[in-house]
């Protein structure tokens, strides 16, 4: 075999070009051949069907056809998040122009640790974070991989700034809030109760004033869109009672966070621009391909934490003569420059573009919860507030609902979530195609309605 060919350089994009007809041919191929949201007959079934396409993993000597083989395999086994009935988790389908982006950024290889691996990739991150830092009245936000790492991060600079910090959040809160105060030390979190899906005003009140006379100072985590229901704290009472307080407050905006873009929506966020930090998840309600997430700071001293020298990256004198110093901007050292597909998108689609893709899916939630309650033989949990309806067959036991959401895995013909809350089961379809369409939403009931156990 002769040297492979680069993706960059003079050479890269003619030899691309071909590749990319092999990907794109794979995926039609592969999409065809699964026939649905998911590929039917379960984990097993699957597996077998990888196995066999892959091979021998490391074979002595390669073989031409592994990008379309693989890749075919792959897209058979996918579940597609553009198929309206895969619905269940905050998996969106992304956008065509995000994902044309983000072949750049795999051609380039920008690397973000430092300048003279990513020169203009650098200003791009920072001339995009700052914007989307300023929809929420702050100045500076950091690309993480995710809501979790941007949870991780609030958590770390709260650490830093106030030593002993301790975490409360809400019992609705996402787990990967109390597993960032055990990853960073910090003691037991306080779980604020939430009856309602929502957190307890009261019984925060109630936690932050007995919590006050302890040593240390405490972090609220509120949430804006919980996972399981997409309900919304009641942040600007939250921050009230911060304020009241002295205590530092950070929201966990990774789903609500995309109603930003709707001018229809956006006031459901208010008093997000009264936290010290910000979750922001673009591979959520943004439509991005995975990873796009932020942290929005309000004190840009805050970061200050995160600073760190590595000869090698960011010398003193480097930095003196006018290099950017990177290496502060994140905890990791390579890095992608996932922001080269969020600037496409935010510039490609615009505000109306994104609010639109919002007030859609929104949208589509009301529409379904209204067919739910109009269906004598299902029961709504809520109306939506985001984009997630629950629901369940009326007088299932919490058994058929989990069973009638694993056959329909099992058989390749939906994929919903599930959810508990108010001990019982529901399923829940999490709305963030904008190209469903209502007669999709009757068909992923009456498959409900079918599938259901007696
Ligand atoms: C999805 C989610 C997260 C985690 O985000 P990842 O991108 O999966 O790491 C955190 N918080 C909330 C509320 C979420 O919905």
């Amino acid at each position: 075999m002769s040297t492979p060919p680069l993706a960059s350089g003079p050479e890269g994009p003619g030899a691309l070009r071909p590749l990319l007809d092999t990907v794109l041919d794979a995926l039609r191929e592969g999409g065809e051949a699964r026939g649905g949201p998911l590929p039917a007959g379960g984990p097993e079934s699957v597996a077998r069907r990888v196995r066999d396409a892959l091979g021998d993993v490391l074979p002595e000597q390669g073989t031409e056809d592994a990008l379309r083989v693989v890749v075919r395999a792959l897209a058979e086994g996918a579940a597609d998040p553009a198929d309206p009935l895969c619905a269940a988790h905050l998996h969106c389908p992304p956008l065509a122009v995000a994902t044309a982006a983000d072949l750049a950024a795999s051609a380039l290889n920008p690397s973000m640790d430092s300048w003279d691996q990513a020169p203009a990739a650098s200003e791009l991150e920072a001339l995009v974070t700052r914007a989307l830092a300023q929809e929420i009245g702050a100045d500076d936000a950091l690309v993480t991989t995710g809501g979790t790492e941007s949870n991780q991060l609030a958590l770390l600079l709260a650490r830093e700034a106030h030593a002993g910090v301790r975490l409360i959040h809400g019992a609705n809160a996402h787990h990967s809030l109390p597993r960032a105060a055990w990853l960073l030390g910090l003691p037991d979190p306080v779980v604020v109760p939430a009856p309602a899906g929502t957190m307890d005003l009261a019984a925060l009140d109630e936690a932050l004033t007995e919590l006050q006379g302890l040593r240390g100072s405490l972090l609220v985590a509120a949430t804006a869109g919980t996972t399981d229901a997409g309900l919304i704290d009641p942040l600007p009472d939250i921050a009230d009672l911060c304020e009241a307080h002295g205590t530092r407050l950070h929201i966990d905006a990774a789903y609500g966070g995309g109603l930003l873009f709707s001018d229809h929506h956006r006031g459901k966020l208010d008093g997000l621009d009264r936290a010290h930090t910000v979750t922001l998840d673009l591979h959520k309600l943004g439509w991005q391909p995975v990873a796009a997430g932020l942290l929005v700071v309000k004190d840009p001293h805050d970061l200050d934490a995160l600073g760190h020298r590595a000869d090698y990256l960011n010398a003193d004198d480097d930095t003196e003569a006018g290099l950017p110093d990177l290496l502060g901007r994140s905890l990791r050292t390579s890095r992608r420059p996932d922001i080269l597909k969020v600037a496409v998108t935010l510039k490609t689609l615009g505000r109306a573009g994104l609010g639109a893709l919002v007030d859609q899916v929104c949208a589509r939630a009301v529409e379904l919860a209204d067919l739910v309650e109009a269906h004598p033989g299902f029961e709504l949990y809520d109306p939506p507030t985001l984009s997630t309806v629950l629901f369940r067959p009326a007088e299932a036991s919490d058994e058929a609902v989990a069973a009638v959401r694993r056959t329909l895995l099992h058989e390749g013909r939906a994929v919903l979530g599930r959810a508990l809350l108010d001990d019982r089961l529901w399923l829940k379809a999490t709305l963030l195609n904008p190209h469903t369409r209502p007669g999709d939403l009757a068909a992923l009931l009456k498959l409900v309605e079918g599938h259901t156990p007696r």
